[in-house]
């Protein structure tokens, strides 16, 4: 095999600049990103032809040089970042995402984002205003807080919280309590990073009233209560709760502050779900400041919502860290919609995918999987299909134990492994993300949604 001549064959770049197609791609793309693709597929050739000990193999890649600098500079322009399909059933799926928002709101999010507006302005006073004022008045209404505000996440919340009033003091927190939440969020590490010095009470499993009590020193900043969202301490059990906390709060003048992680603004027990604590329940039991996430069971963007007492919101507000943890306008507008819904318990139902998902009826589950089923039925796949009982998860951290009955639609593929199919799946334009279970791709419609079902036409290319 005669290399020299093979690598002779290969076209000059002058050569390709020249080319129509190129030429036309160019002026498509743009100059630089054909000219780097050119370069790329150029050295991966070379190398191809290093190695290679099949000429035909070599000949047949020279030929299709064009072809693959065209879809390289394609490729090049296309957003790594895509929309996927969530078969596995897990709604606040953290690593796809976690609460989807909708395409209503998000309508409404684009006008705002693609121009100006009035973020930061005042326009009846005509002078700057403030980014929390488009949602304050709807977080005090909705939760029964005095004031309310909003950072990045929970996390930087948390962080604040602790920072603007527990900084140089002590924060008396039960050790039942001291989480650690998904991505090294960790109460205790938290706290070394805002200032605030830990004094831990009580036992894994048992903390008591005389345990807070006597802990009060005269340096003592808070008393803080952390929601246990990601797991449950069973059987022999105490917490105190802040109804409870709040004669001692009183008595001493010391604020109690919860991360209540969640944020559930309605009760989902009507929906068959798990009472978890809503956020109005830590108002009205006596928290002065109360922190939350807008992407969990709220259905909302990424954000931590900060509700309570005036006087602590304002301290926050002014703290240098806020400019730090601060939202832009995207969560704001989208924050400012989905709270909206909100002051009607049908529409936030109805209207957020999250809470519409979670409180889906059986009828309108075996439904959506007839119909998806027969979908996939008429694609002709070289599959098994069948409907199955399964499970949907929360996710997310939150109601780890809860699980809501789902029915899935099931692909045993006849001419590939299941776990071939899952890899193809996950290779496709619009990726699909399944589960596998008992050597099936199970597809739980809880979480697709029937304006998705067009995405699973792909699997006729890849399951055949
Ligand atoms: C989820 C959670 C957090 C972190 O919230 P993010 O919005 O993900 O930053 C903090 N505390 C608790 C109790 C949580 O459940």
């Amino acid at each position: 095999m005669n290399k020299n001549l093979l690598y002779r064959s290969i076209p000059k770049v002058d050569v390709l600049l020249e080319n129509e197609e190129i030429k036309a791609s160019m002026e498509y793309y743009g100059r630089d990103i054909v000219v780097e693709a050119i370069r790329v597929e150029m050295d991966e050739l070379r190398a191809f032809i290093g190695t290679c000990e099949d000429e035909e193999a070599a000949m047949e890649k020279i030929t299709k040089l064009t072809e693959r600098i065209l879809e390289r500079a394609e490729k090049m322009l296309q957003p790594n970042m895509k929309r996927i399909i969530n078969a596995t059933g897990t709604i606040l799926h953290t690593n796809l995402g976690r609460a989807p928002i909708s395409p209503e709101h998000m309508k409404h999010v684009m006008e705002i984002a693609v121009g100006y507006s009035n973020l930061e302005y005042n326009l009846n006073a005509g002078k700057r205003g403030e980014r929390y004022s488009h949602f304050e008045e709807l977080l005090c209404k909705i939760t029964g807080a005095e004031a309310a505000m909003a950072v990045n996440n929970n996390a930087a919340a948390v962080m604040l919280v602790l920072s603007s009033i527990g900084k140089g003091g002590e924060v008396i927190v039960s050790r039942g309590e001291l989480v650690e939440i998904g991505g090294k969020f960790r109460i205790p590490d938290v706290m070394v990073q805002s200032g605030a010095a830990l004094v831990e009470i009580g036992t894994t499993n048992k903390t008591h009233f005389s345990d807070y009590e006597d802990a009060i020193t005269e340096n003592t900043a808070a008393l803080l209560k952390v929601h246990t969202s990601n797991y449950r301490i069973v059987g022999f059990t105490e917490t105190v709760g802040i109804d409870e906390l709040v004669t001692l709060s009183r008595k001493h003048d010391i604020p109690i502050v919860e991360d209540l992680g969640s944020g559930v603004l309605l009760d989902l027990s009507k929906y068959g779900i798990t009472y978890e604590p809503t956020v109005q329940d830590s108002i009205r039991a006596g928290a002065d400041v109360v922190s939350f996430s807008g992407d969990k069971l709220l259905g909302g963007p990424q954000a931590g919502i900060i509700v309570g007492k005036k006087k602590y919101i304002d301290k926050m507000k002014k703290n240098p860290l806020t400019r730090a943890l601060r939202i832009d306008k995207f969560t704001a507008a989208t924050l400012e919609v989905v709270l909206k819904e909100y002051l009607s318990e049908k529409r936030a139902v109805k209207n957020i995918p999250v809470l519409q998902m979670i409180t889906k009826s059986q009828e309108d589950i075996i439904k959506e999987a007839r119909k998806l089923k027969r979908f996939l039925t008429g694609l002709e796949l070289n599959a098994e299909l069948g409907i199955e009982n399964c499970e949907s998860q929360i996710g997310g951290g939150s109601l780890p134990l809860e699980r809501i009955p789902s029915k899935a639609v099931t692909i045993k593929p006849r001419n590939i492994s299941t776990a071939e199919l899952e890899v193809r799946m996950r290779f496709l334009s619009v990726p699909i993300i399944p589960r596998t279970v008992n050597d099936k791709i199970v597809l739980d419609v809880r979480t697709i949604g029937v304006d998705n079902f067009e995405a699973f036409r792909q699997l006729k290319d890849i399951c055949d």
